[in-house]
């Protein structure tokens, strides 16, 4: 088994708190020598300005490449790709291109009146610049606004066709979802990467929530495992497990990259890097 490479998201501070934890998490995980940190926007756009601060600090004092994620959400055209020339203007020609989710919990994502309709126009209008790497969501379990699982793929070709580099999944909980979907993708005539998205699970209740929110398909084994571990006091310990045989199996199958959604908690990231064989790399612990 080969070492894959590795990435990891983080989400913008909103307390001096939080802004240690993000600190202490690029601390700990910049020595793994990520291929990239990404910095998430939040839900309707509402932290545009600490993506911003937060994706060119983690630029400047990690040296490592970051992407900053945009969203479509809630602005018009001018003032997302504003955005978008912000981030480049701090150095970070990275972003994570995506319409996002239907604002104040309105049922369907509705384009704002001026705003682009869908990931594709501003996966376009980011390519027509030629000075970004696009990376694009991609969904295993079929996103809940596709009407089919043909649908959801050719709707990731598309975003491939529109300029996008790479894809990033969203977190799956067994491998079969990621290695179907990859074959399905490939059947569909997409050549670019693909890469898993990963959550190590920190709190069983709040994942399974995200999980059914957000279409991820919730194993009857999983919660029969995550009810004797909570029983037990062992809920760390199986996360770690179930984590690095998820990797694992991934890499046995031929999957060179993951990148993990550490929600700015790194020790468990951490602890399944190690069981991967990802280690420090010393030459590049420059977090300081
Ligand atoms: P798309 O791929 O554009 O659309 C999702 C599905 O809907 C498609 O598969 C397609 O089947 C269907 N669909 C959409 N539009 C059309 C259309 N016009 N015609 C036909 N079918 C259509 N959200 C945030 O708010 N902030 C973040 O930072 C963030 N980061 C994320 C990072 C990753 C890696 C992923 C996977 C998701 C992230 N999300 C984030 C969540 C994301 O915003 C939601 O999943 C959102 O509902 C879909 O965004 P998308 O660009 O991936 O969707």
């Amino acid at each position: 088994m080969t070492n894959p490479a590795v990435s990891f998201e983080v989400f913008p501070p909103k307390t001096v708190d939080a802004a240690f934890k993000l600190w202490d998490t690029a601390q700990a995980l910049a020595p793994l020598a990520p291929r990239f940190f990404s910095v998430t926007y939040g839900a309707g756009g509402t932290t545009r300005d600490l993506t911003h601060d937060a994706a060119h600090v983690l630029r400047r004092t990690s040296g490592l490449p970051v992407s900053a994620h945009l969203t479509c959400v809630g602005a018009s055209v001018a003032d997302t790709m504003e955005q978008a020339e912000k981030f480049h203007a701090a150095g970070v020609t990275d972003i994570v291109a995506l319409r996002g989710d239907p604002q104040n919990g309105e049922e369907r994502f509705a384009a704002h009146p001026e705003g682009f309709k869908n990931s594709v126009e501003l996966i376009e209008a980011l390519a027509l610049q030629d000075k970004f790497t696009i990376r694009v969501g991609a969904y295993p379990d079929c996103h809940p606004d596709a009407a089919s699982q043909h649908a959801n793929i050719q709707y990731l070709k598309r975003k491939f066709d529109a300029g996008a580099h790479e894809a990033i999944t969203q977190f799956f909980f067994e491998p079969k979802s990621f290695l179907r979907f990859r074959d399905q993708c490939a059947a569909a005539g997409i050549t670019k990467p693909i890469v898993p998205g990963i959550l190590p699970i920190t709190n069983w209740t709040s994942a399974r929530n995200f999980a059914t929110r957000c279409g991820t398909k919730i194993p009857a084994w999983m919660e029969e495992a995550y009810r004797a571990a909570e029983r037990d006091g062992r809920t760390e310990l199986l996360s770690t497990a179930l984590c690095a045989e998820l990797c694992s199996a991934l890499v046995d199958e031929g999957v060179d990259a993951l990148h993990f959604y550490t929600l700015n908690r790194p020790d468990l990231t951490r602890d399944v890097c190690r069981a991967l064989g990802v280690t420090p790399q010393t030459a590049l612990s420059n977090v300081a």
